[in-house]
């Protein structure tokens, strides 16, 4: 049995996961100038929006050059792809060399070869290893293998590095609890509310999750992983509870590491933050939607993909593991959710935590601008008692830390509150 001690310590990619940021910078910049040539030179769609652009791969020297390579809505190549099936002209390998083909919700069809299946593999383990899984471990997967990578990407990246997989989907939870018993299974690799599922559906059972079931570390994805839902999977079953941040369009992007304070970025690809408004570049530290570039993925290249996804790289010094890449906060929502209020992004679930934490339930956040140079906003929450009952100064704090901006909360009576909007934009631009 790996020890906590061993899940917390060590690399699997020592190399690139170590590197000093600046090398990492120039190993990302290298890894951009081939990568743009390349998807130049093979897909007509890259081509034609380069020359459109006026930029030429070979003027592209660095990633500030880079940046201004115009963007990918994943909206357009789904359109490509209705116009001109099946590939729309993206595929960049001849069909014979394609590994791997599925499609992803728009519908977008992609593949991948065995070449970028690797590195895929590669980037999937150290996300892994990152999160504490061990050779050794036997570790339930169960995200879908239906049409989708997710089931099969995790599957490979337990594999590779040295853990046995058990490939189960989301079905079937009486045989996966059973096997859970029968194997001693360690990991488990899945979204936060299938494993809860899984734990209270045990419990029915009179299985004592703690005591009975050997599972010991976690990978969670594509739900978010809130604070008061780790600790509870992790009281639960006595386990290592720790998030990735990825798409089906583009693998993993961002891992915890065992101090679980924001997602180290994979060095092999390319994170930005862009304003979901103007596109125009962030600076670390700001919120805006998270637009990703995956070098190693060639048969379908993406160059400055739009995730749709808000988050924020975080402008920090060396995470304690050692690990050197920037780390991105938690996912935030959607770009299309949220809003700007003084130059921050507000997303209504950010409030919705915080309050809900305090049994606080209905509420409004309401922007206006009254003098139409400075955004004012309240959050309007409705509660049936004497609001200094409740602990105001840490409602207070939380509120600030989970929107970055200092929170002005007015209490008011139930039923006052009016329509279901959680988000009330009352500013005029014009
Ligand atoms: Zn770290």
């Amino acid at each position: 049995m790996v020890s906590r001690e061993e899940r917390m310590i060590g690399y699997y990619d020592e190399k690139h996961e170590t590197m000093p940021r600046k090398e990492q910078k120039e190993f990302q910049e290298k890894l951009i100038r081939e990568f743009c040539e390349y998807a130049y030179n093979n897909t007509k769609y890259y081509h034609d929006k380069f020359d459109a652009a006026g930029i030429k791969p070979i003027d592209i020297k660095t990633l500030e050059d880079f940046y201004n390579v115009p963007l990918t809505e994943k909206s357009e190549l789904v359109e490509i792809q209705k116009n001109n099936p099946p590939f729309g002209g993206l595929l960049a390998i001849p069909l014979n060399d394609l590994n791997v083909v599925f499609r992803s919700p728009g519908p977008l069809l992609e593949g991948f070869s065995i070449k970028a299946m690797t590195s895929v593999g590669n980037s999937l383990c150290k996300a892994l290893y990152c999160n504490g899984f061990r050779k050794g471990d036997i570790v339930n997967v169960t995200f879908s293998f239906a049409g989708v990578p997710a089931g099969l990407g995790f599957t490979q990246g337990v594999n590779l590095i040295g853990a046995i997989s058990i490939p189960m989907g989301t079905g079937k939870t009486d045989v996966q609890i059973e096997l859970m018993k029968q194997l001693n299974v360690t990991g488990f690799i899945g979204t936060p509310s299938f494993l809860g599922k899984l734990g209270k559906k045990a419990n029915k059972q009179g299985v004592n999750t703690k005591e009975e079931l050997s599972i010991d570390v976690g990978c969670f994805t594509a739900e978010p992983l809130p604070e008061s839902l780790r600790k509870n999977l992790e009281d639960t079953f006595d386990m290592m509870a720790r998030q990735v941040y990825g798409i089906a369009d583009l693998g993993i992007i961002g891992r915890e590491c065992g101090l679980a304070q924001g997602m180290h970025l994979e060095e092999t690809m390319v994170t930005e933050i862009v304003d979901p408004n103007t596109k125009e570049s962030l600076p670390p530290g700001e919120r805006g939607e998270v637009i990703v570039t995956v070098p190693y993925r060639r048969a379908i290249p993406f160059i400055r993909f739009c995730t749709g996804d808000a988050s924020r790289v975080m402008d920090e010094a060396i995470c304690g593991c050692g690990r050197t890449s920037p780390k991105l906060e938690r996912w935030l929502g959607r770009v299309n959710q949220i809003i700007k209020v003084k130059g921050q992004f507000l997303h209504p679930k950010q409030v919705k935590n915080v309050l809900k934490k305090h049994g606080l339930k209905k509420f409004q956040v309401v922007v206006t601008r009254p003098d139409n140079i400075s955004d004012e906003f309240v959050i309007k929450v409705e509660f049936d008692g004497d609001p200094s009952s409740l602990p105001l100064n840490e409602i207070n704090k939380e509120l600030a830390d989970a929107i970055i901006l200092k929170p002005n909360v007015e209490f008011v009576k139930p039923g006052e509150i009016k329509g279901k909007e959680e988000i009330v934009d009352l500013r005029k631009f014009d």
